[in-house]
């Protein structure tokens, strides 16, 4: 039996978010307060432009909270010297930013930025299910799948203990977006990363989930297990939501 205490990844307190609008300030995020434990699965839901983006991204300092905190492992976000930070919370978009050369330099492109060799691209493709045959090929040559696996590969690079995964089946047929989904659960189960995916797909969220969280217009209307948050919604606005999905 493991009697270990559970950690807490990550905790969001009252995070407000404000960005310029021509000559008005937009709320972007409300208030959102919400506990995330390592090695939790959480997968976020909501509307386009709900502030899915914002709220991961401040999870990694790519933007910062304009009021209430962020605790990541620990420590509140602003506390946090920026390149540690990154080693520990990775992440990874729709579409992967391949850069110039082989697939080998892209590999390793995370590992030299942060001095950190976790592992070799050889692992890393393995990790990844990508061939090793690849690894001389010109990165921009792979195909959609082959470059999402080479961008998880490289926010992988560092063996950080969070993953932040912004959409990233998204843009990949159901076979690749599979194959995708199998690392993550793998990566989750056998070596208990915490996994903070935002999807737009609900089938996704209802498999794959530990807990989702429901964001609209800035706030967190809705944060349960996967079971209770599809099955037994508490928020009419859930409902609401779930019921449009289907449409
Ligand atoms: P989601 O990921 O849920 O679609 P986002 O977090 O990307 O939503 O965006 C939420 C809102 O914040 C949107 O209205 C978007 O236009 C705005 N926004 C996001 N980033 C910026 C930015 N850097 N500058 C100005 N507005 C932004
Ligand atoms: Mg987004």
């Amino acid at each position: 039996m493991n009697n270990e205490p559970i950690q807490t990844a990550i905790t969001f307190t009252n995070v407000k978010k404000y960005f310029p609008e021509k000559d008005e300030v937009h709320s972007v995020l409300k208030g959102v307060s919400g506990k995330i434990n390592q090695g939790t699965f959480i997968m976020i839901v909501g509307p386009s432009g709900s502030g899915k983006s914002t709220l991961l991204s401040m999870c990694n300092l790519l933007t910062t909270p304009d009021e209430g905190e962020i605790n990541v492992l620990g420590k509140e976000i602003r506390k946090w010297d920026v390149a540690e930070l990154r080693k520990k919370v990775g992440i990874a978009f729709q579409s992967a930013p391949i850069l110039d050369g082989t697939v080998r330099d892209n590999m390793l492109l995370v590992q030299n930025l942060h001095n950190k060799q976790c592992y070799s691209p050889e692992q890393l493709c393995s990790l990844t299910g990508l061939s090793s045959d690849l690894l001389e090929r010109d990165a921009k040559d792979l195909s959609g799948g082959q470059k999402q696996r080479l961008s998880l590969a490289r926010t992988l690079s560092n063996a950080s203990d969070i993953l932040l995964l912004d959409e990233i089946t998204s843009a990949l047929d159901i076979a690749a977006a599979h194959e995708i989904e199998e690392l993550i659960v793998q990566l989750n189960k056998e070596q208990n990363k915490t996994i903070i995916w935002v999807t737009h797909n609900l089938d996704q969220a209802k498999r794959l989930a530990d807990e989702v969280w429901l964001l609209m217009d800035g706030k967190l209307i809705e944060s349960a297990d996967s079971s209770s948050f599809f099955n037994t919604p508490k928020h009419p606005e859930t409902r609401a939501f779930l019921q449009g999905a289907l449409l």
